[in-house]
């Protein structure tokens, strides 16, 4: 090897200044960083109120103020000071209940920018201020002040021009750092929220209960639909609000997670709410929740990174099955109990939101007179023991596509009979996949598929999964999987792309989602081969055995491209739209 230069550079130390800095880079690398920790600790200090006023995407200016306990003022040197924090009182790391703890924060915006910092205890006579400008820290100086702390930034990465090179516009700025905000007030419904941004008033809500927080934050049309859960396993709660099948989004921003009190980004729980409506929303869609989770402190490290965001679970898989299992409860209700929700399944209580509309309805029939309505009788003759299921009587098939019922309560329901006819078709060839009968397709020639050694390990360590799932694989080295069969219903896949696949999938999540999803897939598109078309005619007997074979099945308010496989308008919808009721 050949030297450039004989002269080794010498070593020497940096200046904590400039160590603050690139420190700063990583607790705050963009306006919303900032932002979500003055929040955080305004939280931490009980805040019951927080206003956060953003200006300029956050770069210009940001200003978090609180009602919180306040920094006595002998305290507030040591605040902007690193690694200073009042809120790990031991050295373990195991148990932590507030939001901050690491004493970096307030350095790192310093040390990045122009931070001021106007705190007044509720004891205390006067309010004190101290100002950090590119990491120099200023003296404290009595000022005037209320009750709490006042967090000023100014010109953020103005001390390091090379991050802020690295921002994007300002408005794309203003935008992730209110979605900063929206995620923090989501996890803390108990405390109001005013956010201002370019002098507009984003949103201004008081303390209050997680429903009217979610309805406030995601839309109340939305929360309306949203159902809410409640499930428990091994000490681990999962409580909130989710969206049913009928509900997705574009994007997956509507969905919020909070584990033990703090917002986080977590690709497990992202992922697990992914799969759970893997099977009931199209495609490309994303659901719509509000999820909160509670476990024991040593059950959890969110010490795992800087913004805190992500986080490690001891037991991921346990994660897992309940979140996948609790929504999962939620989908399948059967229709009987997903139009009637006073009537929940044990263990799944109806939103709050849901109940009280409800309850206005109930009241709204009652002042009508509608609360033991008279039999609603169809008008063309059909059976009439089956007006009494909640899909009703079928009544007439129009366009040789849609059949018209009529329910006890005098609902109209209209139904999409291939739609509806597909997800009962799908259901039951599930039902057979799951019962273990999943048909495999013996190669002739066995597949060899060579794979970097860690990757075939992993396949072999799940081929019992694997085989279930109708692929039959052997170890054939260190680096190598032969392939001996493939699932009959996925009609000859590349068997070296899937298994790359599912290698990765494997490392990632312990669990085949892409050789699951194929066969969703291919389960779907058979399902649609195998049901009847819109354009047959049906005969009552027919129409009547489809609808109360969608009540005993489940998922059956979605076809399996996710759209809806029937429309119900009460009596008083109906009653509504004809200008009979006010
Ligand atoms: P951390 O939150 O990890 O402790 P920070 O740098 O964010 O670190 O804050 C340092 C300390 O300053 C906190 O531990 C807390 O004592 C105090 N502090 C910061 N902001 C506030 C606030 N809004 N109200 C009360 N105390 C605060
Ligand atoms: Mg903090």
């Amino acid at each position: 090897m050949v030297l450039a230069s004989m002269d080794s550079p010498a070593i020497r130390r940096l200046s904590a200044q400039i160590v603050n800095r690139i420190a700063a880079g990583e607790v705050i690398e963009r306006p919303a960083a900032a932002v979500k920790e003055l929040v955080e600790n305004a939280l931490d200090a009980g805040a019951r109120r927080i206003e956060v006023i953003i200006a300029g995407g956050g770069i210009e200016r940001i200003e978090v103020i609180d009602d919180g306990n306040g920094i006595a003022h002998g305290d507030l040197a040591l605040a902007v000071e690193n690694h200073a924090t009042s809120k790990l009182t031991d050295e373990a790391l195991v148990r932590i209940n507030t939001l901050g703890f690491r004493g970096e924060a307030l350095p790192s915006i310093g040390a990045a920018a122009r931070l001021t910092l106007i705190s007044r205890p509720p004891g205390q006579d006067a309010a004190y201020k101290i100002t950090v400008a590119g990491g120099a820290v200023g003296p404290v100086v009595p000022c005037a002040g209320a009750a709490g702390t006042r967090a000023i930034v100014e010109d953020l990465f103005y001390a390091t021009p090379a991050r802020r090179k690295f921002l994007r516009t300002p408005r794309a700025e203003g935008e992730a750092a209110m979605r900063a905000v929206w995620r923090l007030a989501l996890s803390a419904p108990q405390t109001g929220f005013r956010l201002v941004t370019d002098e507009r008033v984003m949103f201004d809500m008081p303390p209050q209960d997680e429903a009217p927080r979610v309805a406030a934050l995601f839309g109340r049309d939305t929360a309306r639909t949203m159902l809410s859960l409640d499930a428990e396993r091994d000490g681990v709660r999962l409580t909130g609000l989710a969206g049913p099948a009928s509900l997705s989004r574009a994007t997956a921003g509507l969905q919020s997670f909070v584990v033990n009190g703090r917002p986080v980004l977590d690709p497990l729980l992202k992922l697990s709410l992914r799969l759970a409506y893997r099977d009931v929303i199209p495609q490309g869609r994303h659901p719509v929740a509000a999820l909160r989770l509670s476990l024991p402190d040593d059950a959890l490290d969110v010490n795992v990174h800087p913004a805190k965001t992500e986080l490690r679970f001891a037991d991921a898989n346990g994660v897992r099955s309940l979140v996948m299992g609790a929504i999962g409860q939620l989908l399948v209700r059967p229709i009987s109990l997903a139009t009637a929700p006073m009537a929940p399944p044990s263990g799944f209580k109806s939103s709050g939101i849901m109940m009280r509309d409800q309850a206005a309805r109930g009241f709204a029939e009652a002042e009508l007179g509608l609360l033991t309505p008279p039999a609603a009788r169809p008008v063309v003759r059909s059976d009439p023991a089956e007006t009494n299921y909640p899909l009703g009587a079928a009544v007439a098939q129009i366009l040789e596509t849609y059949v018209l019922a009529v329910a006890a309560d005098g609902a109209l329901v209209i139904i999409d009979q291939h739609a509806a006819h597909e997800r009962l078709t799908e259901e039951r060839l599930r039902g057979e996949f799951e019962a273990g009968a999943v048909l495999t397709q013996a190669l002739l020639l066995p597949v060899v598929v060579d794979l970097p050694p860690y990757e075939a390990a992993g396949l072999r360590a799940h081929a019992p999964a694997l085989r279930r799932l109708g692929m039959e694989i052997e170890a054939f080295g260190p680096g190598a999987v032969l392939v001996r069969g493939l699932p009959a219903a996925l009609k000859n896949p590349d068997a070296a792309a899937l298994l790359h696949d599912l290698a990765a999938e494997f490392a990632d999540t312990g669990t085949a989602i892409s050789l699951e999803a194929r066969l969703d897939a291919a389960l779907a598109r058979l399902a649609c081969h195998r049901s009847i078309r819109a354009g047959r005619r049906l005969t009552v007997e027919e129409m009547n055995a489809l609808l109360r074979a969608m009540e005993q099945t489940p998922r059956a308010a979605t076809c399996s491209h996710g759209r809806p496989t029937f429309l119900k308008l009460s009596k008083a919808e109906l009653e509504k739209m004809f200008g009979r009721r006010g």
